[in-house]
């Protein structure tokens, strides 16, 4: 069933009215940036006034942030979840070994905005070079289990890539008979991984 005709209370006429959604694009202000963004709004038949749809103010609010992110090139949160995956760490110790507040890491990959610096530095571990300086200037806020799962990733080769060690057998029959540089160098990176 649609809900564009749906009974919404209207504090204007205090009763249920029929209510309608127009989309509107509107100027917003995210952490000082202008964003001009189509969102939807929930108007009410018999007088014209807005009327409060929670659903939509989520939607929207997604959309403008959204809208920001893109504006900005910042990372999306999806994007923000791989990377923190890919250390295999959760998302409070992502936060700690960023230097953030506990709870930053979840916000973000929830929908929260994130400011230049932090996306700059969120943006920074997709290198592992850049994980390892991390870690090393706050290790100290890490738990034992998390230093570990820090130290997995740091200690993986980078031939993880192709999903070592699920592929090594495989990898290890192709490049035993094969002298080229190249399956050399792969050889190389199989015998060191383990
Ligand atoms: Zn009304």
């Amino acid at each position: 069933m649609s809900n564009l005709f749906i009974k919404y209370y209207c504090d204007e006429c205090n009763e249920e009215n029929e209510t309608k959604i127009k989309q509107e694009e509107k100027i917003f202000t995210v952490k000082d940036t202008q964003v001009k963004a189509v969102i939807e709004t929930r108007y009410c038949c018999k007088c014209g006034q807005a009327v409060w749809d929670e659903e939509l103010e989520k939607k929207n609010e997604k959309i403008v942030f959204n809208e920001y992110r893109a504006q900005k090139h910042f990372l999306l949160p999806e994007q923000i979840k791989e990377i923190r995956e890919t250390i295999g760490i959760s998302q409070s110790a992502f936060s700690r070994l960023l230097g953030f507040g506990e709870k930053t890491i979840t916000r973000y990959e929830s929908g929260a905005p994130q400011d230049s610096a932090h996306n700059l530095l969120i943006c920074f571990m997709k290198d592992k070079k850049n994980v390892k300086i991390a870690f090393n200037k706050n290790e100290s806020l890490l738990t034992t289990r998390e230093k570990r799962q820090v130290k997995e990733y740091l200690d993986k080769s980078n031939i993880d890539l192709l999903q070592l060690p699920e592929n090594a057998k495989i990898l290890k029959s192709v490049t035993l008979h094969n002298t080229s540089p190249y399956y050399n160098y792969m050889w190389r990176e199989i015998e060191n991984y383990g």
